[in-house]
């Protein structure tokens, strides 16, 4: 199949971007009639200042600029820890200086783990030759080769066998068939509910010598999908909750915490080509009904063999240097007050879509941001933009930037807005805190959509959700969001267009794969840093945050709902009903004080003292959901509404009450009721603890 042409908007100058320098121009012309250089607007007109300023940030978007800016990012592949990887980090500080934005960076050392050999050949019957297999992609010069980081190096010889996602009903399946995996080397389709570091974890459980992942797919069936296989928690291994500076504390290799975040057996990412060449060898018992439905590869049986993988693998883990980058700009009202843009900056190979579709609409942010500044707008609380790096080996910079500063976070952070993968393709999806709720319906009606004319992305977006906004919630640990909902307890925010991109984590995911694909015309660009952009300039210059923990309220009683089919009779719930209900009140007391402020703000009427009394009463509430013991078994996550379980696929929420419904080995049916009773009460309490920090009255 020929190649279509690839859009080559960055290389000329289009009309679009003269139109939008013209627009410019005539807004700056406007801008200096009506809103001449004064420093500190009054709060009586500050609200009117916000949205002018909106629409001068919206008007200031340039398509062009932003495919300009990907193309610069992508050019070598980027991985953190490596002379490309900190070249893209001197680029990206480079541009926040040239804007004129004050700008610092954070360093830690951290250990990493990178590949230095693997092999991987086939005795596709017994005696037959051996058939070596493809371990790279075509044309991938400058890319890491692939593999899993943190991988133990070893050497297999064993058996195939087919697990398909290698989820334990999967084992049980294949048990049940007579099927045992031990010794094998285990093959599994990724595209389950589990994370790439739980499949090793769980082949690892029954007894296999090594375990190889692909990815499905109809397209781009070469990629590899690289990824790291840690286990237990996030951020560098070796500095389990505290920051990796340098000649600080740190774990020793064989540290017994080291060890446990570490697979014990090898693993290997495979491409779907690959992978069908082995599975379609296999013989032994026939591939189960209900696995059959949504399976693309011609596999039939699930072995074990009669195919004999050869495997190798030889790794390195490395102590390295790795380095955010910020741009700070100054609230001129409320400077210790913080809202937090997000995005990581470290690429498993060119990183179009992953992450630096997020890169460029955060270096287009600093560029509106300091039109907007040229133009005299001071936000009223201070924006940090950050530039995280090492996400990819377990959210590292974003990890070890917020241990360091937990305690300034706790107290000065209103919410941290995070965009990881901007664009993967069409349609629009947000994850968020739920007092952020209202903020994102009212602030996508603003942006433009993407993809049909006239319409808001609002209109869009709730038309493809059948109706409802279908705002996600933020448990996973995919992105940087993670330890600042999870660990922090900053309400957060996490947007993206399009989602399951088939190149993810192959040396497909290029500039020319974007502009091919994803994003032609770069205006999914444009709207996801139109939504990004719009937040920030509420949270940072709405004079009472715009926080709705009504939103809150309603959800909470929505999961005790959920909850009460899933548990047993002898379990009680009540303890949630009147925590929820206590919440639910001062919800509503603090919304109603919100707006009666507002309604005072607007005829210029309210003591700054008093606005800053509800305000850190709406940014602390969030932390009254952390507890200090955190959750069973992973202690260093402290949310007990959003974290991850092992039970994620049925409640993705109240973890600690999701894995004590789980249940632990070992435990009989007596203890793990009390188990769950008692995760009911700690989450009762939490509830409590946050809706006593929105009333703010002592007890
Ligand atoms: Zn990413």
């Amino acid at each position: 199949m020929m190649p279509k042409p690839v859009n080559v908007l960055a290389t000329k100058p289009s009309p679009l971007s003269t139109m939008v320098v013209v627009l410019i121009l005539c807004i700056l012309g406007f801008y200096a009639l009506h809103f001449p250089h004064s420093s500190t607007p009054s709060s009586s007109s500050s609200s009117q200042n916000l949205s002018q300023v909106e629409k001068l940030f919206l008007s200031a978007s340039s398509n062009s600029t932003i495919s300009s800016y990907l193309r610069a990012l992508t050019l070598h592949p980027h991985l953190a820890g490596t002379k490309p990887g900190s070249d893209v980090a001197s680029y990206v500080l480079n541009h926040f200086t040239s804007l004129g934005l004050k700008t610092h960076t954070a360093t830690y050392t951290t250990l990493l783990s990178f590949p230095v050999h693997s092999s991987l050949s086939a005795h596709f019957s017994e005696g037959g030759p051996s058939v070596s297999l493809r371990l790279t992609e075509p044309a991938a010069a400058g890319v890491v080769q692939a593999y899993h980081a943190y991988s133990p190096s070893g050497a297999v010889q064993a058996r195939a066998v087919f697990a398909n996602y290698g989820r334990e009903r999967d084992y049980r399946a294949l048990g049940a068939m007579g099927v045992n995996v031990s010794g094998c080397v285990v093959v599994v389709r990724k595209g389950g509910e589990m994370g790439r570091g739980t499949v090793v974890e769980r082949a690892e459980a029954h007894g296999a010598a090594a375990v190889l992942v692909y990815g499905e797919g109809d397209t781009w069936r070469k990629g590899f999908e690289r990824g790291h296989v840690m286990r237990g928690g996030i951020g560098d291994p070796l500095t389990p909750g505290w920051a990796g500076v340098e000649g600080g504390e740190t774990l020793g290799l064989e540290d017994r915490e080291v060890l446990k975040r570490f697979p014990k057996i090898p693993s290997m990412p495979l491409s779907a080509e690959v992978a069908d060449s082995i599975l379609s060898s296999l013989g032994g018992a026939p591939v189960p009904l209900q696995w059959r439905g949504t399976l693309r590869s011609k596999v039939r049986h699930v072995g074990p063999g009669p195919t004999i993988l050869n495997f190798t693998y030889q790794g390195e883990k490395k102590v390295a240097n790795i380095e955010n980058v910020f741009a700070v700009i100054k609230g001129s009202e409320e400077p210790d007050r913080y809202v937090l843009l997000g995005n990581h900056r470290d690429a498993w190979t060119y990183g179009a879509v992953d992450p630096s579709s997020g890169t460029a609409a955060l270096l287009d942010i600093a560029r509106r941001f300091s039109v907007l500044l040229g133009l005299g707008w001071k936000p009223r609380r201070t924006i940090i933009l950050c530039s995280w790096d090492a996400e990819e080996f377990g959210m590292i910079g974003s990890t070890e930037w917020v241990e360091q500063n937990l305690l300034n976070l706790a107290s000065k952070a209103v919410a941290y807005l995070n965009v990881d993968c901007a664009v993967q393709g069409p349609g629009f999806f947000v994850g968020s805190t739920p007092q952020l709720d209202s903020l994102i319906l009212e602030v996508t009606k603003k942006v433009k959509d993407p993809d049909s004319e006239g319409v808001s992305l609002y209109e869009n977006w709730v038309a493809a959700s059948a109706g409802s906004n279908n705002i996600q919630r933020l448990s996973g640990v995919d992105s940087d969001f993670a330890p600042f909902v999870q660990h922090a307890g900053v309400p957060s925010i996490d947007m993206y267009y399009g989602r399951d991109f088939p190149v993810y984590h192959t040396a497909f995911d290029s500039y020319n794969w974007m502009a091919e694909y994803a994003d032609p015309f770069f205006h999914r660009h444009v709207a996801v840093t139109g939504v990004w952009g719009l937040l920030a300039l509420h949270l940072a210059g709405d004079p009472i945050l715009p926080f709705n923990y009504v939103s809150y309220a309603n959800e909470l009683q929505l999961y005790k709902n959920m909850l009460s089919n899933l548990v047993d009779q002898k379990i009680s719930l009540h303890p949630l009903t009147l925590s929820i209900e206590e919440f639910a009140s001062a919800a509503k007391e603090a919304d109603d004080e919100s707006k009666k402020l507002r309604l005072q703000e607007t005829e210029g009427c309210v003591l700054d003292i008093k606005k800053r009394a509800l305000n850190d009463r709406l940014m602390l509430a969030e932390k009254g959901f952390l507890d200090a013991d955190g959750l069973q078994g992973k202690q260093w996550f402290k949310h007990l509404v959003y974290g991850p379980s092992s039970n994620n696929e049925r409640l993705n929420f109240f973890p600690g009450i999701s894995d004590s419904i789980t249940g632990s080995t070992g435990v009989t049916e007596t203890e793990r009721l009390a188990s769950i009773q008692h995760e009911i009460w700690r989450v009762a309490r939490a509830i409590r603890r946050a809706a006593s920090a929105l009333t703010g009255e002592f007890t």
